[in-house]
């Protein structure tokens, strides 16, 4: 069900070229969507609904959805589901308000100040997939970040769905409503994306873009980014779990599973210096899918070649692998968990000991699940309130302080042969600098 590799002996210098990772075909889907996105871009609306027909079933006379069905959608929601929508909300923003940035301001001379100045992005665009699964808990880690950096205009989109009128999932239409967003878009897929970067008569275009997806949602991004602002690219899912001999077999099986059941692309991979370990969690494996219910997709994500058992020679060697990784999730089930983690440089989100499962994360730790795939968590982070902040430079220096850098600047000026710049400043003086 799941291939091993091993890497007992010694580890090969490029990690990399031989860890499982998806062989995602972005470049392929950035042709198949580049005529979608330029079809949005010209047509607006009318190209957003005929793309809706044709990859979600659904003929749509608006995109947006009304005020009252989401206000609907609210008062139909199961009370438990509300209650941990509710608590979700509650622990999320706990976290992304303490990430909430101040402006500094730094005397740099005397008379001569720079403020970094913390602004929010005026208008942003929030994407829920709503494909194979629905994600009211996307809703929760786009939406609180946002408010909490202070967006002014927030709008999401999530696919249509053909079992609930056209609408999005009514969960996620719910969790708009505990969330006071009233702007909620029928769209999904790559014409979700362009009409956020492009605007149409229905919907404004939007500064920045946010929240994973498929991979055509990621290849629309990769394409229009510059156009619109994005956040890293976060696509099918990953779990990578660093785990020893003291790890319980039963508990990685299932946090495997877990993120399996996101995506037949899903990637799910063990490191671990046990072989007892892989054994145990390989039978795991196989009883655990047998009883859950996707079980054909989850068959797929973990024989697929992003998925794999990783042999090492100890946690030492695992910790590099898991580095060179980078994965999007990790969980290190080793003894001494915590000291092992701190090691770990590498990771969207960390994971630690046996009572922290990824699925904590995708729901109520308070954390954020939108977080970087494909190996991008060595230069990425997951989303955050900083994600829809600008720090502005503000320059502040008085008279003295300029005349005081004016010969420093002119200087530096006629070495890079651009003496206009010098000259900018000793016209506010009307003196030579001596050659
Ligand atoms: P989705 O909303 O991302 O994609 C559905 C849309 O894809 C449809 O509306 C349709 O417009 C478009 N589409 C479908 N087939 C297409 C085709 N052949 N050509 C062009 N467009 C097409 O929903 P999904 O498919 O369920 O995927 C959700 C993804 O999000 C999963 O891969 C999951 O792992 C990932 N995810 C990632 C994170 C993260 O933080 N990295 C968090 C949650 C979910």
């Amino acid at each position: 069900m799941i291939s091993r590799i091993d890497l007992r002996g010694s580890l090969p210098g490029d990690l990399r070229s031989v860890l499982p990772r998806a062989e995602l075909d972005v470049e392929a889907a950035l042709e198949k969507v580049r005529p979608i996105c330029e079809d949005v871009r010209h047509r607006g609306d009318a190209a957003v609904r005929e793309y809706t027909q044709a990859f979600d079933g659904v003929e749509l006379e608006r995109t947006r959805v009304p005020a009252a069905e989401i206000q609907r959608a609210l008062a139909d929601l199961d009370p438990a589901v509300r209650d941990a929508l509710e608590e979700a909300i509650r622990r999320t923003r706990l976290v992304h308000h303490d990430q909430r940035r101040v402006d500094t301001t730094t005397k740099v001379v005397p008379g001569g100040t720079v403020t970094e100045r913390w602004v929010p992005v005026g208008r942003v665009g929030l994407y829920v997939p709503g494909g194979k699964a629905v994600y009211p808990s996307s809703v929760v880690m786009n939406v609180v970040p946002a408010q909490e950096a202070g967006v002014g205009s927030l709008a999401v989109t999530s696919p249509a769905q053909k079992d609930f009128g056209g609408l999005p999932h009514p969960t996620i239409l719910a969790a708009c409503a505990l969330l006071g967003v009233d702007e909620v878009y029928a769209a999904g897929g790559a014409q979700a994306v362009a009409m956020f970067a492009y605007g149409t008569e229905e919907c404004p275009r939007a500064d920045m873009v946010t929240g994973p997806g498929n991979i055509w949602v990621a290849a629309a991004k990769r394409l229009l980014k510059g156009v619109i602002g994005i956040d890293s690219e976060a696509g099918p899912t990953e779990i990578a779990i660093l785990a020893d001999g003291t790890a319980d077999p039963v508990h990685v099986a299932a946090d495997l599973i877990s993120q399996a059941e996101h995506d037949t692309l899903a990637a799910a991979v063990l490191v671990t210096d046990s072989t007892e370990l892989a054994d145990a969690v390989e039978t795991e494996l196989a009883a655990q899918v047998a009883r859950t219910k996707h079980t054909e997709r989850i068959t797929e994500a973990l024989a697929g070649r992003q998925s794999g058992v990783v042999l090492v020679d100890g946690v030492e060697d695992g910790l590099k692998v898991v580095d060179a990784y980078a994965a999007e999730h990790l969980e290190i089930q080793t003894a001494d968990a915590h000291a092992v983690a701190a090691r770990v440089r590498n990771a969207g989100a960390i994971f630690i000991g046996a009572h922290a499962p990824v699925s904590l994360g995708d729901y109520l730790a308070g954390s954020n699940h939108v977080l970087p795939t494909g190996g991008c968590a060595c230069h990425s982070s997951g989303l955050s309130v900083q994600s829809f902040l600008r720090g502005i430079h503000v320059v502040d220096y008085d008279e003295a302080a300029l005349a005081d850098a004016t010969a420093r600047v002119v200087a530096l000026a006629e070495a890079e042969d651009l003496p206009a710049h010098g000259a900018a400043l000793k016209a506010r003086f009307k003196w030579e600098i001596p050659s």
